[in-house]
């Protein structure tokens, strides 16, 4: 930032644009409680007209997110749902997205029941491999949509060379960077144009919280996805961009120890004779290992885990006390869940199978409580 106090993320976050109010000196942004805006005469506004196209509060989370992320624009919205489909309006009938093909479950959703109801068209790809990415790009190709690292199996897409591919067959990168946060991934100067968040993780980081986040690389396309927010008007309302302020501000111990825990409880499985299989970056056997490293600062704090019989995992699912039976991820206590009957069941029988997300997946959002009791639940569990 070269203002000497912003230079790494961790001050970044502390330190966000719009971090104070400037009228008062208070050191948290005020919360404007406002659906409206007096005029000075009519269409003469000082600030904004009406909250649903700008509001204060939602502007500082706004340009906080915008800050983290490398953007030239941030944009908040109701829900990660709302961001992800804001970004794709800015697509229209007949335009073509390759999609990761183990996206959540809602994304998938919302291409396959929502916007192909819109003349929109897709295809799922394999985005760890690049050539199966272009081979899957048509003349109406119009973008990318990938997930790196992947939900819920944790695979790991070459963020700097999808970007290169999209530049040069014009078409724009929409990243979903949810499970890196922008404490470890900042995919914009890999080259993404959109970034969008399900905020209701890691950045909220306390399970209180529904939100959404984007972030626009380049004017052209934050004046597109700003069109979107106000038109279509998805947005969050400012007390709780102001708690989402709140918690981002933390994110990085945070991340950093739910991190820690992610690292020991995944060696811990890795070791386990009723584990057939750990998905986790940070393992050395992790096929995307090398690529997460070269674009990440640290392999985050999601954890999947195929046992070698469903019956275990059953088990666990019944058993574990410490770790919380829950969707979603990203917060302070640890969940656990079973992503084909709670997260995935948008897909078709088939899909999932030719997924590999079966009976025997389990998915783990490390949260910082202290790692030998989320062992110890699981070891009891396992039995
Ligand atoms: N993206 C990912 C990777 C998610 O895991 C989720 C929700 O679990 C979403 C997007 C959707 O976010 P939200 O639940 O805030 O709408």
């Amino acid at each position: 930032m070269g203002d000497g106090k912003k230079d790494g993320q961790g001050t970044r976050l502390i330190h966000p644009p719009c971090g104070e109010c400037e009228h008062t000196g208070a050191v948290t942004p005020p919360i404007y409680m406002v659906s409206t805006f007096r005029q000075d005469a009519p269409g003469k506004c000082k600030y904004s007209d009406y909250s649903r196209t700008c509001n204060p509060t939602r502007s500082a989370l706004e340009a906080y997110i915008a800050d983290l992320e490398g953007g030239c624009a941030g944009f908040a919205f109701a829900s990660g749902m709302a961001a992800i489909c804001s970004a794709l309006m800015i697509f229209k009938t007949g335009d073509h997205i390759v999609a990761t093909e183990d996206l959540y479950g809602g994304a998938y959703r919302a291409f396959v029941d929502v916007f192909s109801r819109f003349g929109m068209t897709h295809t799922y790809a394999d985005t760890t491999d690049a050539s199966a990415v272009e081979a899957a790009i048509r003349p109406e190709t119009k973008a990318l949509y990938i997930e790196s690292p992947t939900n819920p199996l944790l695979r790991i897409a070459d963020i700097a060379a999808l970007a290169e591919l999209a530049h040069s067959r014009g078409l724009l990168l929409i990243i979903d960077n949810t499970f890196a946060s922008p404490l470890l991934q900042t995919p914009h100067a890999l080259g993404a144009d959109i970034v969008v968040h399900s905020a209701t993780k890691y950045l909220g980081g306390h399970s209180d919280l529904i939100m959404g986040l984007a972030t626009a690389r380049d004017p052209e396309i934050a004046k597109r996805i700003g069109f979107v927010q106000n038109a279509v008007g998805a947005i969050p309302s400012p007390m709780d961009c102001w708690l989402m302020m709140r918690g981002m501000r933390t994110l990085k111990p945070r991340m950093l120890a739910a991190q820690e825990n992610a690292g020991k409880v995944a060696r811990w499985l890795a070791a386990n004779p009723a584990v057939e299989r750990v998905c986790y970056p940070g393992l050395e056997t992790h096929p995307g290992y090398e690529t997460h490293r070269k674009q990440a600062s640290g392999p985050g704090a999601m954890v999947s885990f195929f046992t070698k019989e469903a019956a275990t995992a059953r088990r666990v699912m019944d058993r574990v006390r410490v770790w919380t039976l829950a969707v979603s991820l990203g917060s302070v206590e640890s969940l656990i869940s079973y992503p084909a009957v709670m997260t995935h069941m948008e897909y078709s029988q088939a899909e999932l199978d030719r997924l590999g997300i079966n009976d025997r997946l389990i998915r783990l959002s490390c949260g910082i409580e202290d790692a030998e009791d989320l062992i110890a639940d699981l070891e009891q569990a396992i039995g």
